[in-house]
This record gives C-alpha cells, sequence and structure tokens, in this order.
C-alpha cells in the first residue's frame, strides 16, 4: 500500500519548513514510501530570470542570481548541519547550472530546452536535501517520468511512465522511502524536461498513479481547499469531502490550491488525494474522492473566482470564422479561454489574457473593430448538487438580485455553474454566494 507525499517550496523553504516536513514524513510514512519535492521556495524564478538575463547576453546578471541560490541553499543546508554531507553532492550542480547559463549567454539564446536542464537543478538540488534532512534515498524522478519532448510544458507518456515506474512499485511496496524531484521528466532519449509551472502537484498524482498508490498527499500552506477565497470570505471553511469533478471545476475557476493539470490521474487511477497544512498537521484535511457518496440535491459546496477577465463581442455577421481564428491566436499567445457563446445574436467570448503576447492579440483585435471590455471577472459556484438538482443553479444565482450579469457561462462541467460580474463587485458578490454554500456532509450510504 504505497503512499506518495508531496511537499511544494514554501513547505521545504527553509530549515523550519524542512524539520516540520520531516516530522510529517515520520508520521505518515513509517512503512517506507515515496516523497516528492519542488525547489526551494523562489528557485524556479531566480534560475528563470538567470536564464532571461543569459539569453540576453547578460552573463554577469545571470550570474548574479546563481550566487544568490547559492548562498540561499547553502544557509539551508548549514541550518540543517547538512552541509558538510551535502555539498559534494551538490557542487557539480551548481557547476553544471554555471556551464549552462554560460552557454546561453555565448550563444545569446535561451531554448526551452535549456531552461528546463536549467530548471531542473532547483528540484534536484532541494530534492537532495529533503532526502537528507528526511532520513530517505533520493532518487532521479527521470528513471521513471517520461514524456514527450515539448520542453517547458512536456506531456507525460503514461504507459512508458508505467513501465519505466515498475522497480520504483517494487522497492516502494518493499518498505523502501525514497525521495525525488517534482516538475521534471525526461525524453525517451533522456532529455530533461519540465511539465510547466507548478506541475510538481501533477509529478506526484502521475507517480501515485504509476505505483499503484492508495493515497496521494499534497502539503501545502492552507487547510485542504476552502470554500471560498478566505481574503474575501471570513467564514471561509475546508471541505472535508468533495468529488473529483469539484475539484476540477474549482481548479478550472479560479481556486489555486491544487494545479489543474493534477487531478486527472486520481480519476483513472481511483486514488485518494488528500490536501493537507504543513503549518498545522494536525488540522482538518480535504480528501478528494474519485467515487463520493451522494451529495444533498442542488447543494453547493463553494465559490470561486478569477479577475481579470476580457470580454470580446463578436457581432452576427462576423460568423464562427472570426471568432474562432481569434479564439485560436489568443490561446496561442497564453491566454486562458472561460467561455465561447455563439448564438444568431453573435459571439461572445471570455478570457484572461495571462501574458503580454495576448494583451497585444487583443488590443490588435480592438483595433480591428472587435467590441472588447476589461474588467469582468467569472464567478462559478461549485457543487456535485447540481447533478441531481440543475435548477438549483438559478435558485443560487437568484441570490445575485439586481446583479449585473454580463453572461452565463455553460460548459460541460454538470456540478458547476459560472458567470460575469463585473470585477469592482466581487469583493461584496462572493460573501453573498457563499452564503448559499452549504458544505453538507456528504450523505453515507448505507
Ligand atoms: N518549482 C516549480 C515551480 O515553481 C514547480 C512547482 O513548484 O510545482 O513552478
Ligand atoms: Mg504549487
Amino acid at each position: 500500500m504505497t503512499k506518495v507525499l508531496k511537499f511544494g517550496g514554501s513547505s521545504v523553504g527553509s530549515a523550519e519548513a524542512l524539520r516540520r516536513a520531516a516530522a510529517i514524513v515520520r508520521e505518515e510514512l513509517p512503512g517506507g514510501g515515496l516523497v516528492v519535492v519542488s525547489a526551494l521556495r523562489g528557485t524556479t524564478d531566480l534560475i528563470g530570470e538567470a536564464c532571461g538575463a543569459a539569453g540576453a547576453g547578460d552573463l554577469p546578471a545571470a550570474r548574479e542570481r546563481l550566487v544568490a541560490l547559492r548562498d540561499r541553499h547553502r544557509r539551508v543546508a548549514s541550518e540543517l548541519g547538512l552541509w558538510t554531507e551535502i555539498r559534494s553532492t551538490w557542487m557539480p550542480l551548481f557547476e553544471r547550472l554555471d556551464q549552462l547559463v554560460t552557454g546561453m549567454a555565448l550563444l545569446g539564446e535561451a531554448t526551452a530546452r535549456g531552461r528546463d536542464s536549467a530548471l531542473a537543478v532547483g528540484e534536484t538540488l532541494s530534492a537532495h536535501l529533503a532526502a537528507g534532512c528526511f532520513g530517505g534515498a533520493f532518487r532521479d524522478v527521470r528513471e521513471a517520468m517520461r514524456t514527450d519532448a515539448r520542453f517547458g510544458r512536456a506531456r507525460p507518456q503514461l504507459s512508458a511512465l508505467r513501465e519505466a515506474a515498475a522497480p520504483w512499485r517494487e522497492a516502494l511496496a518493499a518498505g523502501a522511502l525514497w525521495v525525488t524531484q517534482g516538475f521534471l521528466g525526461a525524453t525517451a532519449d533522456g532529455l530533461t524536461t519540465t511539465l510547466g509551472r507548478g506541475g510538481s502537484d501533477t509529478s506526484a498524482t502521475l507517480l501515485g498513479e504509476a505505483l499503484d498508490a492508495e493515497e496521494v498527499q499534497i502539503w501545502t500552506d492552507v487547510d485542504g481547499v476552502l470554500t471560498a477565497d478566505p481574503s474575501l470570505v471570513e467564514e471561509a471553511r475546508p471541505i472535508p469531502r468533495m468529488s473529483l469533478g469539484e475539484a476540477e471545476a474549482l481548479s478550472a475557476f479560479g481556486a489555486k490550491v491544487l494545479h489543474a493539470d493534477c487531478l486527472a490521474p486520481g480519476g483513472r487511477a481511483g486514488f485518494r488525494l488528500v490536501v493537507a497544512n504543513t503549518l498545522r498537521p494536525g488540522a482538518p484535511r480535504t480528501e478528494i474522492l474519485p467515487h463520493p457518496p451522494a451529495r444533498e440535491p442542488g447543494a453547493v459546496t463553494s465559490v470561486a473566482y478569477k479577475e481579470g477577465i476580457a470580454l470580446l463581442r463578436f457581432p452576427a455577421a462576423a460568423g464562427l470564422e472570426a471568432p474562432l481564428d481569434a479564439a485560436r491566436r489568443l490561446e496561442e499567445a497564453g491566454a486562458l479561454r472561460f467561455g465561447l457563446v455563439s448564438s444568431p445574436a453573435g459571439t461572445l467570448m471570455a478570457l484572461r489574457p495571462e501574458t503580454s503576447a495576448a494583451t497585444g492579440v487583443l488590443a490588435s483585435l480592438a483595433a480591428a473593430g472587435v467590441g472588447c471590455e476589461s474588467g469582468w471577472a467569472v464567478v462559478a459556484l461549485v457543487g456535485e448538487g447540481l447533478r441531481t438538482d440543475p435548477l438549483a443553479a438559478l435558485r443560487h444565482l437568484a441570490a445575485l438580485g439586481q446583479e449585473p450579469v454580463g453572461g452565463l457561462l455553460t460548459g460541460s462541467s454538470t456540478v458547476s455553474i459560472a458567470f460575469l460580474v463585473p470585477e469592482s463587485r466581487l469583493g461584496e458578490l462572493i460573501p453573498r454566494l457563499h452564503d448559499r454554500c452549504v458544505v453538507a456532509p456528504f450523505q453515507e450510504q448505507p
């Protein structure tokens, strides 16, 4: 019965945090298991900046970042009394990072492939440190995590991963305690890849699937998945148990606790996904279940939102070609699409630009005469109860009273309803909608 624990950057970001994580590992994995770690908080950004500076030909600026990185790691290792032990393991990694960055500066180019190799050093440093601190053995995740060669956002190759993970499955089932890197993978040819920013959650669940784990625990710095953003809703509280569908809808519509990509493996493999707080290990956790017991009909469990949404309006005369072409261009530039609704009256698209390239595409569309409004937010009510009583969504919406709603974004999800509201109204609306959220306990099946 293998368990996988994942610690994010803030849970391994300091000597104090690593000591807390070590206590959790002792408690949760007395009979062995797999621990997946992110890079120390801020490391991925720092390496990314170093690559950026090197690619622009500014080697001194890049080296400055690497010195900061080395100092920080050395300090944390020293505080843990692990510096002498880990020094000889780390030195070649620092050296490699320096060489990669020097190469980029020489070429005046930081390729996606080169960046991935450089970023990989962050996770590798922290996995070695965590192994020392937790009393486990370091294993390089690139032995198991097979991906394609889409550098910067590689896709896992599930059957190759499963095959490569076979020796891991055996050793872990026999009681080994291993510590490995999140975020990284390798192609069949052994080239290093990364799964995209925040990808360590996905590493943990993919490994959980390949290892036939019964449980994957994501250790973060909040009490599980909350009913709403606590900065807007004082009464927000952890949801004890939720379905995978609810978790998917919540991550899609703005909840930040889990990476949206990390949920699919649980759906396929059927393990329990647990979200817990490193700062309060004894606090209530959220369990995300692939086959949840029934919810109260109509019950909504949480409310999520995302600000910074732009609305594009295409007149009916534009047909579908123009909006679809715009959608493609925006997505290629990195925008996230939240809705695309077409009717005889025209087409409405809601999106979040996310990158300056996408903002540029948006500006060019506006200049070409496409109606373009910013300042909207998408709000979603989420709950398994909507599956059995879809009309309940309308009753919940009535809670909005006379609020202007920019549009209803119906999608394929049967466990959420999403709509647009002006950004400026979020502070008042979210708490009102939250009042409608009952974390009705799942009804136990007799
Ligand atoms: N270290 C990587 C990042 O900051 C991956 C992760 O933390 O999940 O994006
Ligand atoms: Mg994360």
